[in-house]
Protein backbone atom coordinates (compact mmCIF):
# COMPACT_ATOMS: atom_id res chain seq x y z
CA UNK A 1 0.00 0.00 0.00
CA UNK A 2 2.22 2.39 1.22
CA UNK A 3 4.78 1.94 -1.32
CA UNK A 4 2.05 3.61 -3.68
CA UNK A 5 1.38 6.44 -1.62
CA UNK A 6 4.67 8.66 -1.75
CA UNK A 7 4.99 11.86 0.00
CA UNK A 8 7.81 14.07 -1.93
CA UNK A 9 8.91 17.43 -1.30
CA UNK A 10 9.30 19.95 -4.82
CA UNK A 11 7.93 21.45 -7.61
CA UNK A 12 4.16 19.77 -8.77
CA UNK A 13 5.09 21.28 -12.17
CA UNK A 14 8.54 19.05 -12.73
CA UNK A 15 6.37 15.41 -11.95
CA UNK A 16 7.02 12.94 -13.99
CA UNK A 17 3.29 11.40 -14.00
CA UNK A 18 0.51 10.90 -16.26
CA UNK A 19 -1.63 13.62 -14.73
CA UNK A 20 -0.45 16.50 -12.25
CA UNK A 21 -3.35 18.40 -10.26
CA UNK A 22 -4.46 21.87 -10.14
CA UNK A 23 -5.64 24.01 -7.26
CA UNK A 24 -7.47 26.03 -9.04
CA UNK A 25 -10.07 28.32 -8.68
CA UNK A 26 -13.91 28.35 -9.73
CA UNK A 27 -12.82 30.38 -13.02
CA UNK A 28 -10.12 28.28 -14.02
CA UNK A 29 -8.67 31.21 -15.42
CA UNK A 30 -5.25 31.07 -13.66
CA UNK A 31 -4.45 32.35 -10.43
CA UNK A 32 -1.56 32.57 -7.83
CA UNK A 33 -0.13 29.35 -5.87
CA UNK A 34 0.23 25.97 -7.53
CA UNK A 35 -2.14 27.82 -10.41
CA UNK A 36 0.34 30.30 -11.37
CA UNK A 37 3.56 28.15 -11.20
CA UNK A 38 1.51 25.15 -13.35
CA UNK A 39 -0.27 27.69 -15.70
CA UNK A 40 3.40 29.08 -16.40
CA UNK A 41 4.89 25.59 -16.86
CA UNK A 42 2.35 24.40 -19.07
CA UNK A 43 2.42 27.50 -21.27
CA UNK A 44 -0.28 29.86 -22.66
CA UNK A 45 -2.01 26.94 -24.55
CA UNK A 46 -3.17 26.28 -21.05
CA UNK A 47 -4.74 29.23 -20.43
CA UNK A 48 -6.71 29.33 -23.97
CA UNK A 49 -8.00 25.91 -23.59
CA UNK A 50 -9.45 26.53 -19.98
CA UNK A 51 -11.46 29.58 -21.60
CA UNK A 52 -13.67 26.77 -23.36
CA UNK A 53 -14.24 24.93 -20.45
CA UNK A 54 -16.83 27.28 -18.59
CA UNK A 55 -15.18 27.08 -15.30
CA UNK A 56 -15.59 24.34 -12.58
CA UNK A 57 -17.67 23.86 -9.51
CA UNK A 58 -16.25 23.48 -5.99
CA UNK A 59 -14.92 20.04 -5.37
CA UNK A 60 -15.29 18.93 -8.93
CA UNK A 61 -12.45 18.51 -11.26
CA UNK A 62 -11.60 18.72 -15.08
CA UNK A 63 -8.84 17.52 -17.14
CA UNK A 64 -6.62 19.62 -19.77
CA UNK A 65 -3.38 18.20 -21.75
CA UNK A 66 -0.51 18.97 -20.03
CA UNK A 67 0.97 21.09 -22.80
CA UNK A 68 4.51 21.86 -21.89
CA UNK A 69 4.94 19.96 -18.55
CA UNK A 70 6.23 16.32 -18.61
CA UNK A 71 2.78 15.40 -17.83
CA UNK A 72 0.48 14.25 -20.21
CA UNK A 73 -2.20 15.75 -18.32
CA UNK A 74 -3.46 18.59 -15.45
CA UNK A 75 -6.83 17.80 -13.62
CA UNK A 76 -7.79 20.78 -12.65
CA UNK A 77 -10.05 20.99 -9.34
CA UNK A 78 -10.81 23.39 -6.81
CA UNK A 79 -10.75 23.42 -3.18
CA UNK A 80 -13.42 24.88 -0.36
CA UNK A 81 -12.05 28.06 0.82
CA UNK A 82 -11.64 27.45 4.68
CA UNK A 83 -14.37 28.74 6.92
CA UNK A 84 -13.91 28.03 10.07
CA UNK A 85 -14.74 23.86 9.62
CA UNK A 86 -18.60 24.30 9.83
CA UNK A 87 -19.08 25.22 5.68
CA UNK A 88 -18.98 21.40 4.95
CA UNK A 89 -15.31 21.99 3.86
CA UNK A 90 -14.03 18.64 5.14
CA UNK A 91 -16.55 16.87 2.40
CA UNK A 92 -15.69 19.49 -0.20
CA UNK A 93 -11.88 18.93 0.09
CA UNK A 94 -12.13 14.98 -0.40
CA UNK A 95 -14.47 15.35 -3.09
CA UNK A 96 -11.53 17.33 -4.66
CA UNK A 97 -8.93 14.08 -4.39
CA UNK A 98 -12.25 11.76 -5.13
CA UNK A 99 -13.04 13.35 -8.28
CA UNK A 100 -9.60 14.33 -9.60
CA UNK A 101 -8.70 10.23 -8.78
CA UNK A 102 -12.10 9.58 -10.69
CA UNK A 103 -11.36 11.79 -14.00
CA UNK A 104 -7.59 9.43 -13.95
CA UNK A 105 -8.89 6.63 -14.09
CA UNK A 106 -11.82 7.02 -16.33
CA UNK A 107 -8.97 8.51 -18.84
CA UNK A 108 -6.70 5.43 -18.16
CA UNK A 109 -4.37 7.05 -16.02
CA UNK A 110 -2.23 5.08 -14.08
CA UNK A 111 -0.53 7.57 -11.94
CA UNK A 112 -1.16 11.44 -10.44
CA UNK A 113 0.27 13.91 -7.97
CA UNK A 114 -1.18 16.34 -5.81
CA UNK A 115 -0.17 19.43 -4.65
CA UNK A 116 -1.94 20.05 -0.88
CA UNK A 117 -4.82 21.79 -2.29
CA UNK A 118 -6.58 24.33 -0.09
CA UNK A 119 -3.84 24.68 2.60
CA UNK A 120 -2.04 28.24 0.90
CA UNK A 121 -4.45 31.18 0.05
CA UNK A 122 -7.38 29.60 0.95
CA UNK A 123 -6.24 28.85 4.09
CA UNK A 124 -7.58 25.13 4.91
CA UNK A 125 -5.53 23.45 8.36
CA UNK A 126 -2.57 21.45 7.24
CA UNK A 127 -2.47 18.97 9.52
CA UNK A 128 -6.37 18.17 8.67
CA UNK A 129 -6.28 18.22 4.71
CA UNK A 130 -3.35 15.85 4.98
CA UNK A 131 -5.25 13.53 6.65
CA UNK A 132 -8.49 14.12 4.38
CA UNK A 133 -6.09 13.41 1.62
CA UNK A 134 -4.00 10.73 2.38
CA UNK A 135 -7.30 8.48 3.53
CA UNK A 136 -9.08 9.64 0.40
CA UNK A 137 -6.05 8.02 -1.46
CA UNK A 138 -5.71 5.05 0.86
CA UNK A 139 -9.42 4.35 0.73
CA UNK A 140 -9.35 4.05 -3.10
CA UNK A 141 -6.07 2.33 -3.47
CA UNK A 142 -7.44 -0.10 -0.87
CA UNK A 143 -9.86 -0.94 -4.01
CA UNK A 144 -7.93 0.28 -7.38
CA UNK A 145 -5.05 -2.52 -7.54
CA UNK A 146 -3.92 -1.66 -10.67
CA UNK A 147 -3.26 2.04 -9.95
CA UNK A 148 0.31 2.46 -9.71
CA UNK A 149 0.69 5.43 -8.03
CA UNK A 150 -0.28 8.96 -5.81
CA UNK A 151 2.40 11.16 -5.39
CA UNK A 152 2.09 14.23 -2.74
CA UNK A 153 4.19 17.25 -3.41
CA UNK A 154 4.85 19.32 -0.43
CA UNK A 155 6.17 22.13 -1.40
CA UNK A 156 8.19 22.98 1.78
CA UNK A 157 9.29 21.26 4.79
CA UNK A 158 6.86 22.29 7.37
CA UNK A 159 3.97 20.36 4.29
CA UNK A 160 6.35 17.31 3.82
CA UNK A 161 7.09 16.83 7.98
CA UNK A 162 3.02 17.00 8.64
CA UNK A 163 2.14 15.05 5.66
CA UNK A 164 4.97 11.90 6.56
CA UNK A 165 3.38 11.72 10.47
CA UNK A 166 -0.30 12.01 9.51
CA UNK A 167 0.45 9.14 7.12
CA UNK A 168 2.76 7.21 9.97
CA UNK A 169 -0.62 7.73 12.42
CA UNK A 170 -2.97 6.51 10.02
CA UNK A 171 -0.92 3.48 9.11
CA UNK A 172 -0.29 2.92 13.11
CA UNK A 173 -4.62 3.47 13.57
CA UNK A 174 -4.90 0.70 10.33
CA UNK A 175 -2.62 -1.74 11.90
CA UNK A 176 -4.83 -1.53 15.01
CA UNK A 177 -8.05 -2.41 13.58
CA UNK A 178 -6.61 -5.21 11.57
CA UNK A 179 -5.26 -6.87 14.54
P1 LIG B 1 -5.28 27.16 -2.57
O1 LIG B 1 -5.87 28.40 -3.16
O2 LIG B 1 -6.05 25.90 -2.97
O3 LIG B 1 -5.01 27.27 -1.12
P2 LIG B 1 -2.45 27.62 -3.19
O4 LIG B 1 -1.83 27.56 -4.53
O5 LIG B 1 -2.50 28.96 -2.52
O6 LIG B 1 -3.92 26.98 -3.38
O7 LIG B 1 -1.73 26.60 -2.23
C1 LIG B 1 -1.93 25.22 -2.23
C2 LIG B 1 -0.66 24.53 -1.79
O8 LIG B 1 0.22 24.43 -2.90
C3 LIG B 1 0.11 25.25 -0.69
O9 LIG B 1 0.45 24.28 0.30
C4 LIG B 1 1.36 25.77 -1.40
O10 LIG B 1 2.48 25.77 -0.53
C5 LIG B 1 1.53 24.72 -2.48
N1 LIG B 1 2.31 25.12 -3.68
C6 LIG B 1 2.53 26.33 -4.20
N2 LIG B 1 3.29 26.22 -5.32
C7 LIG B 1 3.55 24.91 -5.50
C8 LIG B 1 4.29 24.14 -6.46
N3 LIG B 1 4.93 24.71 -7.49
N4 LIG B 1 4.33 22.77 -6.31
C9 LIG B 1 3.70 22.18 -5.28
N5 LIG B 1 2.98 22.84 -4.35
C10 LIG B 1 2.91 24.18 -4.46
Amino acid sequence: MSERIRILRGDITQQKVDAIVNAANTSLLGGGGVDGAIHSAAGPELLEYCKTLGGCLTGHAKITPGFRLKAKYIIHTVGPVWRGGNYNEDELLANCYKNSIRLAVKNKLKSIAFPAISTGVYGFPLERASGIALNTAMEFLNVDESFEKIVFVCFDDRAFNIYNQTLKEITEINKTDNS
